[in-house]
C-alpha cells in the first residue's frame, strides 16, 4: 500500500496539501538585460495561477526562479515559509550548498515545453529514477506507484516503451507523472503543449486540468487562453519582466484594465 492508500482513491488527493509561494520584491537580470522586475506575487496554497504574455516578458525565467533554477538578483522567494536556495543568518541571505538546493527543490516539481525524458530509459525507468534516488523509495515501490500514476493518465501500456516510441502528448503526460512521483507541494508547467501538434493538447490539458482540482498548488506559463479561463482562479499578465496586472479570468480577460493587457489580448485570441 502507498501512502495509506485505499481502493478506489482519486490518486490526486494523495498529493501533498499544496504549498503557499511568496514572492518579494524579486528582480533578476541576465548581465545588462533587465528580466524580472518588482515581482512581488503570492501564490496562496491549492491556488491555480496562468502566466501569460508575450514572448521574452520574463514568464519562464519567473518559473525557474522558484526552484532556484535562476538565482535571483534581489528580493526573496519562500515556500511555506521557507526560503527558496538560501538561509538567512541575521539579516543577511546565504546561498544553500548543492546538496540542500536540491532536496528543497524536490517540493517544486517542474514540467516542460519540450518532455526532458531521458531518451535511453524506460517509461517506467525514467519515473522510478527520481524517486529511488532523491526520496529514498524502494525500487519495487517507486514501480507500483509508477505504473499506478501511468494507469491514471491513461498510459497503463506503456511502462516499457521508449520516449521515441511515444507522440508528443504521451510523452508530455509521461513528463508530468515523473514529477508527480516526487509528491511535490508545487507544480509548475512552462508551456506544457506548446511543442505539441493541435491534436494532442487536450489529451495533456486533461490531465492538467484534473490536477488542477487537487488542491496542489499550480502554476501554468501557457498561451491556451481558453484553458486558463476555465481552470485558473488567477491570470496574470506579465510584459517586460513586470507584472503588469493580475485578477480573476473573467476580469483579465473580458474587462482588462491596462491597454497593454487588451493589446497582447488582441493578438492572441
Ligand atoms: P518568456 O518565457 O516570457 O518568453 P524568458 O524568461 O524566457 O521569457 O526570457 C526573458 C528574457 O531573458 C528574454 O529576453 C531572454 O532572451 C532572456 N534570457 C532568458 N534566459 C537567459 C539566459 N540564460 N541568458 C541570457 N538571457 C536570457
Ligand atoms: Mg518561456
Amino acid at each position: 500500500r502507498l501512502d495509506g492508500a485505499q481502493d478506489g482513491d482519486d490518486w490526486t488527493t494523495r498529493l501533498p496539501r499544496g504549498g503557499r509561494i511568496e514572492i518579494r520584491d524579486v528582480a533578476k537580470s541576465f548581465g545588462n538585460l533587465r528580466v524580472l522586475s518588482d515581482v512581488d506575487l503570492t501564490f496562496p496554497s491549492g491556488s491555480v495561477t496562468a502566466i501569460i504574455g508575450p514572448s521574452g516578458s520574463g514568464k519562464s525565467t519567473l518559473l525557474r526562479t522558484i526552484n532556484h533554477l535562476e538565482r535571483v538578483d534581489e528580493g526573496t522567494i519562500e515556500i511555506d515559509g521557507t526560503l527558496i536556495g538560501y538561509h538567512r543568518e541575521g539579516d543577511t541571505l546565504f546561498e544553500l550548498d548543492e546538496r540542500e538546493i536540491l532536496k528543497r527543490r524536490i517540493e517544486v516539481g517542474m514540467v516542460f515545453q519540450n518532455f526532458n525524458l531521458f531518451p535511453h530509459l524506460t517509461v517506467l525507468e525514467n519515473i522510478t529514477e527520481a524517486p529511488v534516488k532523491v526520496r529514498g523509495l524502494g525500487k519495487a515501490q517507486a514501480e507500483v506507484l509508477g505504473r499506478e500514476l501511468l494507469a491514471r493518465v491513461g498510459l497503463a501500456d506503456k511502462a516499457d516503451a521508449y520516449p521515441r516510441q511515444l507522440s508528443g502528448g504521451q510523452q508530455q503526460r509521461v513528463a508530468i507523472v515523473r514529477t508527480l512521483a516526487l509528491k511535490p507541494k508545487v507544480l509548475l508547467f512552462d508551456e506544457p503543449t506548446s511543442a505539441l501538434d493541435p491534436e494532442l493538447v487536450g489529451e495533456v490539458l486533461g490531465v492538467i486540468g484534473e490536477l488542477a482540482r487537487s488542491g496542489i498548488t499550480l502554476v501554468i506559463v501557457t498561451h491556451e487562453i481558453g484553458f486558463a479561463r476555465e481552470v485558473a482562479d488567477r491570470i496574470i499578465f506579465m510584459e517586460q519582466g513586470r507584472v503588469i496586472e493580475s485578477g480573476a479570468p473573467e476580469q483579465i480577460l473580458n474587462r482588462p484594465q491596462h491597454r497593454r493587457t487588451a493589446d497582447f489580448l488582441a493578438r492572441v485570441l
